[in-house]
């Protein structure tokens, strides 16, 4: 019998990643609060469920995609109670990006009522989770991921042990730290020679075979008509929205607070998306950053 997957959260990343596992061949029970979203997942075969409560109903992995720690905690232990419905028989797997520490909540949560659950946050945006190649960073049991891997492996091409609860989470900060950073540096240096002549195209290439390369320059690249089907070339529209960089930056602030360590460079960059989203940018995609560096004149 095809096994059963409850979807909660249909956003950005969910929808894509639920169609893949249809493709596969299991069953998918979604829920999204947003009506729009949950009939357009509809359209692609996904179960439409009236609350969470009902999607989780005999499903062999709960899977939430859900945006910021307060939905997570809110959803699973606070206000839906989601854990008193879920059976014992399902695996939950949260690829939420939260802080750790709810992340350990959660997890804690789960086993004091005798459920399994993991973190699972994923890397590879939009695009990746079309085409079923993101990274997931899991933390939680052992046993557990090997478990969630018979789903995993159908929504990425990586699957990484980071440790016990939180320490996916914490990798999926320290890589969107350093993402942030990355994006800037590469939206300042396109600029900076379009400023003085060259065709973005051309600075591409070049930068792209050189020791600049990086995934923000290669794979997301900010300037609009560089590249074809990344929002740049899009209006900044769909991806990752500023607001969601922002709360991962925040985590980032966060965890270096608590160890104590030196980032001066992603505290730079929270400031940056900070500004960048007060100005009304929080719901467009966060390489919308490449704005910034364009002269007044230019807009
Ligand atoms: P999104 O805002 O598009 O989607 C989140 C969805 O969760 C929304 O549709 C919302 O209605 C739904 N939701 C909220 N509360 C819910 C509940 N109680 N039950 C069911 N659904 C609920 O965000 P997204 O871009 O899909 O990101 C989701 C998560 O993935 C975030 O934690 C984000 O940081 C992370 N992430 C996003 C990207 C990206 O490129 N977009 C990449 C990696 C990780």
């Amino acid at each position: 019998m095809n096994k059963i997957t409850a979807f909660l959260g249909l956003g950005h990343m969910g929808a894509p990643m639920a169609f893949n596992l249809i493709k596969a061949g299991f069953r998918v029970r979604g829920f999204d609060p947003v009506e729009e979203l949950l009939q357009k997942s509809v359209e692609q075969g996904v179960e439409k469920c009236s609350s969470a409560t009902e999607a989780v109903k005999g499903a062999d992995f709960v899977i939430s995609m859900l945006p910021s720690s307060a939905a997570v905690e809110s959803l699973y232990i606070e206000k839906d109670h989601l854990l008193e419905a879920i059976e014992e028989r399902s695996l939950i797997i949260d690829c939420s990006t939260i802080s750790a520490s709810s992340s350990k909540r959660l997890l804690n949560a789960a086993r004091n009522k005798g459920l399994h659950a993991i973190e699972a946050p994923v890397s590879g945006g939009v695009k990746g989770a079309a085409a079923a190649t993101l990274s997931f960073m899991c933390g939680g049991e052992h046993e557990d991921v090997e478990r969630a891997k018979t789903v995993l492996q159908h929504m990425g091409a990586n699957v990484f042990f980071a440790g016990p609860a939180g320490a996916g989470q914490t990798a999926k900060i320290c890589n969107n730290m350093l993402l942030a950073i990355h994006m800037i540096g590469t939206a300042e240096a396109l600029q900076l020679g379009v400023d003085n002549g060259l065709d973005p195209k051309v600075l591409t290439e070049i930068m792209a075979k050189s020791s600049g390369a990086n995934w923000s320059l290669q794979t997301y690249n900010p300037y609009p008509g560089v590249m074809d089907s990344v929002p740049a070339s899009n209006q900044y529209r769909g991806g990752f929205k500023v607001g969601l960089m922002c709360k991962d930056l925040g985590l980032a602030q966060q965890a270096a607070d608590n160890s104590k360590s030196y980032t001066p460079l992603g505290s730079l960059a929270r400031n940056l998306f900070g500004l960048h989203s007060l100005k009304g940018n929080e719901e467009l995609d966060f390489s919308s950053i490449q704005t910034i560096f364009r002269k007044e004149a230019d807009q």
